[in-house]
């Protein structure tokens, strides 16, 4: 499948038009379109046959003007550096557009943790502490936890990072497991977030969740509680998809009356569904991008980046009045302008799945005050933040009449450009 530019040159074009329409001096938009540190390295490890290993790190930060570095480290075989630095410019956006006082960075290890031990992936954690120890800090930088990683491995890293710095610092990472100073709600945050962006997006059109459908690329975190939710709000999801990593390659899963909780039960912690158990229950196993050729209301692009290409942008239904896109960078800028043509609603990601980093920025406030809030508390705090940007965002797009991604875009690049310059850098 084509991917089109390579996810960083996408995010650079991205912030380069709208530079562009917000006509930004020469200088700034210079310093805004490359990261301000990277670290690249390598990780030796022993595995438990006795063989060593050799694997390839990154930790990048994009942009800490508004406060430390902020974003999450993913562990996946097809990462590269210029997929941790997009991710990382697209962090410095995502926490401005949310108004969080916190910058952009982002880690990724080439590897595969479905094939590693507990101990192997524990000595990989640490490892990649002890390498990034200097760069991270409560407020220096702070990772958290993205694709192919959890709970556990964030503490794992916070522990080699405290025994290196001597000390107790649970503010040098989030994600951590409840009870271990991790916040309740983290786990569903930004599948939650999704939904709360496209019920307000309804809302805006006079309508409702309920009675809408939806389809979903992907069934990991992300996914899993957005599909909830969704449901939860009386809308119906169609299909979902995800990797099998049996036969490399992604299939989707599409029933008349999908049952959410069902396939999460027939799910691994990778979220991949047991494919034999699923045709069992009577789910038809499509091919690819089955989830795609949907008649949705709304699909949410909830796996990797770069999927909605121009390749498979056309084969959008006409039903379909809303991407909501859950991960990152999904959408390729080709891809974007079939979506723009077709009239459909974008909710941008660094907007739309925002609610694991307001909801990680939780977790360092109640850290820092040794408190911690209810479930309750935290949903409802986040359903205010995420509402509240949805609406600056539509707001601005209505105003200037542009395209919500730009939109997004000019709140942000505006909030941080400020900051920078107010530091005096540029
Ligand atoms: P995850 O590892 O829990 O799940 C990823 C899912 O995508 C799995 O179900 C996997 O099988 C599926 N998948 C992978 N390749 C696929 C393909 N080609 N086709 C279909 N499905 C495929 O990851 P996650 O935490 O749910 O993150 C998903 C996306 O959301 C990523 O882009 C991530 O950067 C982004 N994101 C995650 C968070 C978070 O809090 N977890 C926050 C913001 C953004």
């Amino acid at each position: 499948m084509a991917r089109d530019r390579n996810a960083f040159e996408m995010a650079q074009a991205q912030f380069d038009s709208v530079a562009e329409m917000l006509g930004l001096d020469a200088g700034t938009r210079n310093f805004l379109r490359w990261p301000r540190r990277e670290l690249h390295f390598t990780i030796p490890l022993k595995r438990d046959n006795g063989d060593v290993d050799v694997f390839h790190g990154f930790r990048v930060q994009h942009n800490d003007a508004r406060g430390p570095a902020k974003g999450g480290i993913r562990f996946h075989f097809e990462e590269t550096i210029d997929t941790v630095r997009a991710l990382a410019t697209w962090m410095t956006w995502k926490t401005a557009v949310l108004d969080l006082p916190l910058g952009g960075g982002k880690g990724g290890v080439i590897c595969n943790v479905r094939y590693m031990s507990d101990r192997e992936q524990e000595a990989l954690c640490r490892a990649f502490m002890a390498q990034i120890v200097h760069m991270v800090g409560p407020e220096k930088d702070v990772p958290a936890p993205d694709v192919m990683t959890s709970g556990k491995h964030m503490l794992w890293m916070m522990d080699e990072y405290e025994k290196i710095a001597g000390g107790r610092f649970p503010g040098v990472i989030t994600g951590k497991p409840v009870g271990m100073g991790g916040s309740l709600g983290r786990t569903e945050a930004t599948g939650y977030g999704v939904v709360y962006t496209i019920r307000e997006a309804f809302k805006r059109k006079g309508k409702e969740i309920k009675g809408h459908t939806a389809s979903l690329q992907g069934f990991g975190n992300v996914a899993q509680y957005a599909a909830k939710l969704f449901e939860e709000l009386g809308g119906h999801v169609l299909a979902v998809s995800c990797w099998d990593h049996h036969d490399k390659k992604p299939y989707s899963y599409a029933r008349a009356d999908v049952d959410v909780d069902e396939l999460v039960g027939i799910s691994d912690e990778f979220g991949t569904i047991d494919r034999v158990k699923a045709l069992d229950l009577g789910y038809d196993c499509l091919e690819e991008h089955g989830w795609i050729d949907q008649e949705a209301d709304v699909l949410i692009p909830s796996a990797l980046d770069r999927q909605v290409t121009d390749e498979v942008a056309p084969r959008i239904k006409g039903s379909v009045k809303m991407v909501a896109e859950g991960a990152n960078g999904p959408t390729t800028m080709a891809g974007d302008e079939i979506i723009k043509e077709k009239g459909i609603y974008m909710i941008p990601d660094f907007l739309c799945n925002a609610g694991g980093v307001t909801c990680s920025y939780f977790e360092q406030v109640q850290g820092n005050m040794n408190f911690y809030w209810s479930k309750e508390k935290v949903l409802s705090r986040l359903d205010s933040m995420m509402t509240r940007a949805f609406h600056q965002v539509a707001d601005t797009a209505e105003e200037k009449k542009v395209y919500t991604r730009d939109a997004a875009y000019m709140i942000a690049i505006d909030r941080v450009a400020e900051a920078c310059k107010k530091r005096g850098w540029i």
